[in-house]
């Protein structure tokens, strides 16, 4: 089986972080004889000073005829003064537009070798976290209409049935693969989109008769996040609030360095990326921690291509390095030693 990979590097740190990831895919691809193809794209602030466009009609085709795109990050000082459409960052907005990726699922995954990089006390957390937060992505009120003047503003916040019923059936799809519970986060005591939203995921439910289910208000669930945050296994909710309690989640587990991403549209095809950016301030010294990207490769083996057991080897060997001290300077204790950005792709591979 070839699996294409279209593969974005992007701006600062990304192709140092992309350059560990691809090393893994292609350790996991000689240890279970699978054949990747890798081809590469430009966006973001280099695909500007190439081509004049932060996102090429070339790399679009290219994503689009691949399996999966493996993005860096894009973005940095150089392109800061640039405008609208003219950013690098429009290019990930535009890459999740075009290839209909509704629904970005975040692992908020806290490894107990690393509690001490969490802001909550012990015994909150004792023995890591494992949730996913499931946010819509391409509805909502950050699609909707809006108005603006210096006396009145307002925004419109919708959903139709269908949107709310593809991100849920999302959701207890992943579900089934976990701890077959879902929470859905919403406002329904005051938001009619709300109402919808919830009676909408009810009713997806049905088809779902091992996964449970229980709503929250989104003011509790921020609450419940920093609380008792092992309540919760898979969290389903829409753009805005996704937007907020997953950033929410990905501080209590310490390090952005740490957290990978999906964005996925209907079918297989998804987009893996880390959740954080492209660290100007540490770019082309090879101390990034290239975990978050590594395990964002581990999420493409599962969500797009189905390869849970590689996928697995991948997780067990970061939280081997881990166990073992392995440590880029973010997540590092004051007295630990520090390993590069090359060495830590190098060790996880040794472990695969
Ligand atoms: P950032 O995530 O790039 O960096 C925030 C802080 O975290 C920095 O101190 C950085 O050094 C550190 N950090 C981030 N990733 C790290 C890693 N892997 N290892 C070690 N430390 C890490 O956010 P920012 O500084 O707000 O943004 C920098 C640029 O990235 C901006 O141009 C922004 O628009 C862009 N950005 C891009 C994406 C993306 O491509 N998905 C996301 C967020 C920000």
């Amino acid at each position: 089986m070839t699996y294409n990979i279209a593969v974005i590097k992007g701006d600062g740190i990304g192709p140092e972080i992309i350059d560990e990831g691809l090393k893994i895919l292609k350790k996991i691809g000689e240890k279970y004889n699978i054949d990747f193809n890798f081809t590469e794209a430009l966006a973001g602030g280099i695909a500007i000073d190439q081509t004049g466009e932060c996102l090429p009609h070339k790399t679009l085709e290219l994503c689009r005829k691949s399996d999966a795109v493996y993005l860096g990050a894009v973005g940095g000082p150089k392109w800061d003064n640039l405008k609208g459409e003219k950013r690098p960052e429009k290019a990930l907005l535009k890459l999740r537009k075009e290839l209909e990726l509704f629904a970005n699922i975040r692992p908020v995954i806290m490894f107990d070798e690393l509690k001490d990089a969490c802001p909550l006390k012990d015994e909150i957390v004792e023995g890591g976290l494992d949730i996913i937060i499931i946010r819509e992505l391409t509805g909502g009120i950050y699609f909707g209409e809006r108005s603006y003047s210096d006396d009145y503003a307002w925004d419109k916040m919708e959903y139709s049935r269908y949107e709310v019923e593809r991100i849920a059936k999302k959701a207890f799809e992943v579900a089934e693969k976990r701890s077959k519970k879902v929470t859905s986060i919403d406002k329904s005591n005051v938001l009619d989109s709300s109402r919808l939203w919830r009676k909408t995921v009810k009713e997806v439910k049905e088809n779902y008769n091992d996964v449970s289910l229980n709503h929250m208000y989104v003011d509790n669930g921020a609450m419940q996040l920093v609380v008792n945050p092992k309540q919760f296994d898979v969290i389903l909710t829409g753009n805005m609030f996704g937007d907020i309690l997953s950033d929410e989640g990905s501080i209590i587990t310490g390090s952005l360095g740490m957290l990978p991403s999906a964005s996925l549209g209907e079918g297989n095809f998804g987009m893996y990326e880390p959740i954080h950016g492209s660290a100007p301030d540490i770019a082309g010294q090879n101390c990034a921690n290239p975990i978050a990207t590594i395990l964002s490769a581990a999420m493409m083996l599962k969500y797009s291509f189905g390869l849970i057991e590689e996928g697995d080897a991948v997780e067990i060997a970061v939280k081997k390095a881990l166990k073992k001290g392995v440590r880029s300077p973010d997540i590092a204790k004051k007295g630990e030693k520090i390993y590069r950005t090359v060495e830590i792709g190098d060790i996880i591979c040794e472990y695969i």
